[in-house]
């Protein structure tokens, strides 16, 4: 294409996403088709010649929007939404459209300061101390995933516990990750991909009555893992769990690893954003005591995915893991000493220009506008939460975290019964095109989980899933009774 070209298309791919987004809610949230449906449809051979690109807009409505999942539908309500906001767009044009990769300092000076200039804010506006900034000491990069975060610490964590053997011999069979039984399945393939194996994951007990880690088990499984010969490498505490928005008790987690000088990596993934609201930080409580800290752009940050904001206090030991220098990335501003090469920050070398839609998301929105999506999510949730509290067809599973309402319904008749019909309300709310949720299992109990956190999500969307919960329930009790 030429620019020109490139200009009149640009255009006409504006026009579709703009249009698609101003639509998206009255599209079912899911496509409802049958595997193979997509490639029935695609041709069965590679172009031979060039086409016009105006075809693939109409392929994206005749093939992808039927058969996607909308997941900036107001009415997504499943796993963590995924904040694909139109600044964050617009931001992600621009770094494509600059075609740059920054492995290095001197291969985009604008990516690479950029990123440190904005990791560096954000820790100060989300309450982590200066250790984690450059400023300080410490240091943060983009990675793609919070599942690459959780590596790189784990990472991170092998080569300090060993000494620096670790880069060189590999591992000794001896090493021990701690995690919860709701830490994000991520540790465990961290452990998978580092070589530890699955059997060096240890899952600490929660503590009673709830899903968080317990910092005295932990403690105690600490002692007994040393006491036997076996090398705690790193603890990973979660702030917001996975299936529940669980927050591990931090401060007292940290004070077990300093004792031992484990390695603690806190995973913020969803619930990170909340940082930004003084009336949340008390669930950070301990954070920044953390060697290494994750939270997702691409959840809850309004930025489109791929974003995952990391921090490390100890940038020197993460660089140290993984630096691997060939010939050809030799250059004078990297011997200088004065720059980040942020080649060492993670598994791949070559990196996108991420920081630029995280850019153009915290100056469209600013401080001000992050606290107010939250908020507004945090309110939705409550007020769900309280619908479901005054009714007696449904019951909370556990209490409310931030965005995040866990129900079950209450049949009457025990455990089994409630099981089976929460399930099957789920499906019912998942067939009916309004709404898509997800579930999670606590203790032997199903539970719908309502995660609110749509951009365009507002109280019309919460009161529609509430009132397709209301009549889901009662068939649902109905044809049981009946
Ligand atoms: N950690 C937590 C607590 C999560 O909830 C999730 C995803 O939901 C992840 C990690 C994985 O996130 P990502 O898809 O960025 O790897």
């Amino acid at each position: 294409l030429s620019p020109e070209e490139f200009r009149e298309l640009g255009h006409a791919y504006v026009d579709w996403i703009a249009d698609y987004r101003a639509r998206v809610g009255e599209l079912p949230v899911l496509p409802g088709v049958e595997p193979g449906w997509v490639r029935e449809r695609l041709p069965a051979e590679l172009p031979e010649e060039g086409e016009p690109l105006t075809e693939v807009l109409a392929d994206m409505d005749r093939v992808v929007v039927p058969a996607s999942t909308h997941w900036q539908h107001p009415g997504f309500f499943a796993y963590f939404p995924a904040n694909a906001s139109l600044a964050s767009l617009l931001g992600d044009m621009l770094s494509t459209g600059l075609g740059s990769q920054g492995m290095l300092w001197s291969t985009s000076p604008a990516a690479t300061e950029l990123e440190q200039h904005l990791l560096d804010q954000l820790a100060g506006a989300t309450g982590l101390p200066a250790e984690f900034t450059f400023a300080g000491g410490g240091g943060g990069v983009i990675q793609d995933s919070a599942s690459s975060s959780s590596l790189v610490a784990l990472l991170a964590a092998l080569h300090r516990a060993s000494g620096g053997a670790w880069r060189t011999a590999g591992r000794d069979g001896r090493e021990v990750l701690y995690v919860s039984a709701h830490t994000h399945s991520s540790l465990e393939k961290a452990a998978i991909a580092a070589g530890l194996g699955a059997d060096a994951v240890r899952i600490v007990a929660a503590a009673s009555g709830g899903q968080a880690m317990s910092a005295d088990a932990l403690a105690a499984a600490v002692r007994e893992d040393v006491a036997a010969g076996r090398r705690p490498v790193m603890v990973c505490a979660t702030i917001g769990t996975t299936g529940t928005g669980a927050v591990d008790p931090v401060r007292e987690i940290a004070a077990v690893c300093a004792e031992h000088g484990v390695w603690l990596h806190v995973d913020a993934a969803w619930a990170g954003a909340a940082a930004f609201c003084p009336e949340h930080r008390g669930l950070f409580d301990g954070a920044g005591l953390a060697d290494s800290y994750s939270t997702d752009g691409h959840k809850w940050l309004l930025t489109a995915f791929d974003c995952n904001l990391f921090w490390t206090r100890d940038t020197a030991t993460l660089i140290d893991a993984l630096t691997v220098l060939p010939e050809y990335l030799r250059n004078a501003a990297s011997e200088s000493g004065a720059v980040v090469d942020y080649r060492d920050w993670h598994l791949p070398l070559g990196r996108r220009f991420r920081a630029l839609k995280l850019w153009t998301v915290l100056r469209r929105f600013g401080l001000a506008g992050i606290r107010a999506h939250v908020r507004r999510h945090v309110e939705l949730a409550a007020e769900l939460e309280s619908w479901a509290a005054a009714d007696a067809r449904f019951a909370a599973g556990v209490p409310r975290s931030l965005a995040l309402v866990c129900l079950y319904v209450v049949t009457g008749r025990g455990t089994d019964a409630d099981n089976a019909a929460t399930k099957a309300v789920l499906e019912r709310i998942n067939a009916g095109g309004r709404s898509y949720v997800t579930h999670t299992v606590v203790g032997g109990r199903y539970l719908l989980r309502v995660a609110v956190g749509g951009l365009e999500t507002e109280e019309r969307h919460v009161r529609a899933l509430w009132d397709d919960l209301c009549a889901a329930a009662d068939a649902v009790t109905d044809a049981v009774t009946d």
